[in-house]
Formats: structure tokens, C-alpha cells, sequence
């Protein structure tokens, strides 16, 4: 018998690095742990905001990715993280930016989602709500890894200013899944691009860029330059292209990525996933780490264009 849940994960669409392709096995790992562990939840009847924000928290976890422990370092070598949930059942939706203190920033987006009645909290506002709803919470340290250290040491070689906001490295973590129930949720969490300006906010949070859901449409989550994103309207873009064009999920992902931003001088990453649990996953980067279960319960990990 077919499950009827499916979900997709991604650690971010970028360049490749020897910093990559020396964790390659752990990349692997922590793609697996991640989409396993939500997995299981839905197939026990989780919901799929159960199930993003799992698979998103067990990113957040993972050093490799740049999203709570291992976040990018802005200009000052502080980090800001951003993060969006959609719960694609009742279109409600929680997002936050410029947290610093929160182990896991999609937990806090959950929270301002579920427990208040607005949409975004920004700034000194997350601590006060993460800390009224019991989240964890950690200094700096906790944050910074020698890894993102010394991405920002790299990026700072140039001292002007142009190149500072034009050479960004980035990442970013997300999931989108289908439950039992056919609900559709997305979920993003970033450190953002490293030696940004400081209170620089990327798409990640910005729902319609980073962080989309609808159950009459798609889920997505986005990655790569969120200016770009931003701009772009990326993720509602593709939920566009599947509802008035009547395009499968991979095919709208193909369409928004590699047609309408054909003419993009940066970084696209997306994944997708309809309420029939039909996947979308496209980026015009050299890799992409992603991992993905369908509708027949087979597990899918790549990190790189040709792992298809
Ligand atoms: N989109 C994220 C941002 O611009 C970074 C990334 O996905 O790599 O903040």
C-alpha cells in the first residue's frame, strides 16, 4: 500500500567548496537524519507543520548548515538568522528575522504563527517571545563555528565595498511536506549570506520568496541570493505557474528557475511539493544538498546536478 505522505529537505543551493566536498559523507548523514526523523512523525500521523519543523530543527542542529549552530557571520562577525512557516491547511504563517539568541529560529516562526496573532517579529522582539514560550535559548558561542569564522575572514579580503555586497556565500536549510491528511507545510531557516551588512534580512522569512504553502497549490522553499529571491517573488512565482498554468510541481520549478530567471546573475535554489505529493527540486548552482521520500516511501539524497 502507497503511505500517502512525501516531504523534500535542501541545505542550500550554492558553490561548491572544499569544505563541502571534505564533509561530503556527513552532508549525506545529516540530509538523512533530517528527513528520516520527519518522516516518521508524519507516518505516526504528525501533521506536516510537525513534520517542517522537524526536519528543519534537525538542520538547525547540524553545523554543516548555515542555519542556527554554523549561521553565517555578518560584516561584524555577529550572526542574524531568518526564518518563515507555512501551513499550507489554513494559510497561516510565521516569520522571523534578526534573531541571535534562539537555537532554532523555525520553532520560534511555529510560535509566532500558533501563539500570537501576527505574522513577523523582528529584532529584540524574538528573545521576549522565544522566552515566553519556553524555547531554548544560547549565547554567541553556541552560534559560531570555526568554519563560519573563517568564511567571513575569506570574504573580507576585499576592502571595497562593492565587492563586499556583490561576493556573497550563503546557505540555508528547508523542508516541504504532505501528511496523511493531504496538508501541505513549508519551512526555512538561514544564517543568511556571510559578511552581509549588519540587519540585512534575506527571503528566507519573507513569505512568497523563501517560504510558501497552500493546499489548493504547492509548498515551497527557497535558496541561494535572497535579493534575488525577494525580488523575484520566487516561491509564489512557482505556486502561480502550477495554478494558473496548470504545470506539474517539477515542471513549475524548472519554468520560474531556468526560464523566467533565466537573465538572474545569482544563486536559485528551490524544492516544491503539490497536495498529490508530486515533487519539484531545481537550482542553477553547482549543488544543492536536498533529500527527498515520495509518495511510494523511497528515500532520494544528492548533493550535486548530476545526483538525479
Ligand atoms: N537565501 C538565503 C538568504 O539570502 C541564503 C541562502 O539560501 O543561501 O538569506
Amino acid at each position: 500500500m502507497k503511505n500517502r505522505i512525501a516531504i523534500v529537505v535542501h541545505g542550500g543551493a550554492g558553490g561548491d567548496s572544499g569544505f563541502i566536498r571534505m564533509h561530503r559523507d556527513e552532508y549525506y548523514k545529516g540530509l538523512e537524519r533530517s528527513i528520516r526523523r520527519a518522516y516518521r512523525v508524519m507516518y505516526n500521523g504528525g501533521c506536516a507543520v510537525d513534520a517542517v519543523e522537524i526536519a528543519v530543527a534537525s538542520l538547525e542542529n547540524n553545523e554543516l548548515f548555515n542555519a542556527g549552530r554554523g549561521s553565517a557571520l555578518n560584516h561584524l562577525g555577529h550572526m542574524e538568522m531568518d526564518a518563515a512557516i507555512m501551513d499550507g491547511s489554513n494559510m497561516k504563517a510565521g516569520a522571523v528575522s534578526l534573531v541571535n539568541n534562539v537555537k532554532h529560529p523555525i520553532s520560534l516562526a511555529r510560535a509566532v504563527m500558533e501563539k500570537t496573532s501576527h505574522v513577523y517579529i523582528s529584532g529584540h522582539g524574538t528573545t521576549e517571545l522565544a522566552r515566553s514560550c519556553q524555547l531554548d535559548l544560547a549565547g554567541e558561542s553556541y552560534f559560531i563555528t570555526s568554519h563560519q569564522e573563517d568564511e567571513l575572514k575569506k570574504a573580507q579580503v576585499s576592502e571595497f565595498m562593492d565587492d563586499l555586497l556583490r561576493k556573497k556565500t550563503h546557505g540555508t536549510v528547508g523542508a516541504v511536506a504532505m501528511d496523511l491528511n493531504g496538508n501541505i507545510a513549508a519551512g526555512t531557516s538561514t544564517g543568511g549570506s556571510v559578511n552581509c551588512l549588519p540587519g540585512r534580512i534575506g527571503d528566507s522569512c519573507i513569505i512568497g520568496s523563501g517560504c510558501y504553502a497552500n493546499n489548493r497549490i504547492c509548498a515551497v522553499s527557497g535558496t541561494g541570493d535572497g535579493e534575488y529571491l525577494i525580488t523575484g517573488v520566487i516561491a509564489h512565482s512557482i505556486a502561480a505557474s502550477i495554478h494558473y498554468e496548470r504545470l506539474s510541481a517539477q515542471d513549475a520549478c524548472d519554468k520560474v528557475i531556468f526560464t523566467d530567471n533565466a537573465h538572474v546573475d545569482g544563486d536559485l535554489g528551490v524544492i516544491c511539493i503539490s497536495p498529490s505529493g508530486d515533487i519539484g527540486i531545481a537550482f542553477n548552482t553547482e549543488r544543492m544538498p536536498r533529500a527527498w521520500i515520495d509518495t511510494s516511501g523511497k528515500l532520494h539524497t544528492g548533493i550535486y546536478k548530476e545526483e538525479y
